[in-house]
């Protein structure tokens, strides 16, 4: 049997990939797929909701934004949350439609395959001519397509690196970073080149393995795929026993691959679909393409590589969604449903009231009772409030020793001040109290804790 040509050229124990340019109806859909998220990519830092960056994930200062809902430390709970439901909502997408998120959504594969591999086939033109470029002594010709190629792959790797800081501190402080002088932001700066150097490593040369062995997704697929999900295979049934097309002659016997080899060669990860099904394939599709291509050629039905699930390769069931689906699809269910009340319940004022520490009650002279508390205020909001604080009691009154009516946007303040009760609402030595933040005729938080007194 002729071996299928391959897309790799050992080089210093690396297998340097070279995929041949795909073509066809699924890789054009997947280019306006990418145009679509690049574009959302690089502008989310940049656009505003509701006076705050449209997306923000700042690890350091504990602060995240998404479309205008801000998350402040204290919520970081609901944070790791989200990240929950995105990990669920990945798996179950996994076990219905395999790495499919790999091959189309996934920024690593859309920067390497609709980016770099594009500017690439532009500068040195398609896999064999590459490999011919690489295998030839170092003339004009090449130091000039090596140097241009290399120098737009920098430029592109340094507008990633500041596109990445602005998610992680925010796109007016990346401005910053870029108009002051240098010396205020020397570690800024040195991030900036830092993450450029490490997008441009990542894109130049690491590329393909950052999919087959570094990134634990692709480890996970094992485990989450069943014989129902949709992957990309080979339908061997059809295909085997595969043979090259003799002209002219009709052989019945053989299958409909007729191993032309345009799978493997335009594949990026360097596989053969017809193997069977991977670890390293990322379901970009590629291969259905070029499949696709040689089928209409040869006037055979399209979809020899498809979208198949193991079972309707090996015994033609039609496909329908299994028990691991609907499992994990209850569990999403479940985790969206608890983060949607959690975000439904938050409150815009986070208040906590803690009795003075050391105290327990003070006996006043008009006969009264108090007791002396610390309250912190904590704005989650982008706006500065106006606010009374009080008890929820008419009857109570409130001395402040430290007294604010105003909370900063995002900002936090603290209050001390004696709670005054009438001895004849307390009808144990321990009363439940309740203080509200009122702001503009609403209530925007409330906290409970107790009252000591004397012994009843
Ligand atoms: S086998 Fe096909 S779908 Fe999988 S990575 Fe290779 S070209 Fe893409
Ligand atoms: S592209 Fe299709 S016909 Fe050609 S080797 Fe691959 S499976 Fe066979």
């Amino acid at each position: 049997m002729i071996q299928p040509q391959k897309n790799s050229k050992e080089k210093k124990g690396r297998n340097f990939l070279y995929p041949k340019k795909p073509a066809g109806k699924l890789y054009n859909y997947r280019k306006w797929v990418s145009y679509v998220l690049l574009l959302f990519l690089f502008a989310a830092p940049h656009l505003k909701m509701g006076g705050e960056q449209m997306v923000l994930i700042n690890f350091i200062e504990r602060k995240f934004v998404f479309f205008g809902l801000i998350f402040t430390p204290q919520d970081f709970y609901l944070f790791a949350l989200a990240m929950l439901v995105v990990l669920i909502f990945i798996v179950c997408f996994t076990v219905v439609l395999g790495r499919l998120w790999c091959g189309w959504v996934c920024p690593q594969t859309i920067f390497m395959e609709m980016v770099f591999r594009r500017i690439e086939y532009w500068i040195e033109g398609d896999a064999n001519q590459q490999k011919k470029l690489d295998a030839q002594p170092w003339t004009r010709e090449k130091v000039l397509k090596k140097g241009f190629k290399h120098s737009i792959f920098v430029f592109i790797s340094f507008l990633i690196a500041n596109t990445f800081l602005a998610y992680l501190i925010g796109s007016q402080q990346l401005y910053k970073i870029i108009t002051e002088p240098i010396n205020q932001h020397v570690s800024g700066f040195l991030s900036i080149w830092l993450f450029t150097a490490v997008f441009y490593f990542v894109f130049a040369y690491v590329r393909e393995v950052v999919c087959t062995v570094i990134c634990p997704y692709g480890r996970l697929q094992g485990v989450l795929l069943d014989n129902q999900s949709l992957i990309v295979a080979y339908d061997e049934n059809r295909g085997e026993p595969r043979g090259k097309l003799q002209k002219a002659v009709i052989d019945s016997s053989k299958g409909d691959c007729v191993d032309c080899g345009l799978c493997v060669q335009v594949c990026p990860t360097g596989i053969d679909i017809r193997k069977g099904t991977q670890l390293e394939c990322v379901n970009c599709t590629a291969c259905i393409d070029s499949c696709n291509e040689v089928m209409l050629k040869i006037h055979k039905p399209e979809n020899l590589i498809g979208f198949y699930s193991q079972d309707f390769i090996a015994e033609r069931k039609p496909f329908k969604l299994g028990i691991k689906a609907y499992g994990y699809t209850a569990v999403l269910f479940v985790v969206i449903l608890i983060f949607s009340s959690l975000v439904y319940k938050r409150t815009e004022v986070q208040t906590t009231v803690l009795r003075a520490s050391g105290t327990t009650y003070q006996a006043r002279p008009d006969g009264t009772i108090s007791n002396l508390y610390n309250a912190e205020l904590i704005n989650k909001t982008n706006k500065d409030i106006n606010f009374v604080f009080r008890s929820d009691n008419p009857d109570d009154k409130i001395e402040f020793i430290q007294k604010t009516g105003m909370l900063p946007k995002e900002g936090t303040v603290s209050i001390t001040f004696f709670l005054i009760k009438n001895p004849k609402d307390l009808k144990s030595y321990k009363t439940d109290v309740k203080f509200e933040v009122n702001s503009n005729n609403r209530i925007v938080s409330s906290a409970e804790t107790t009252f000591f007194s004397q012994p009843q």
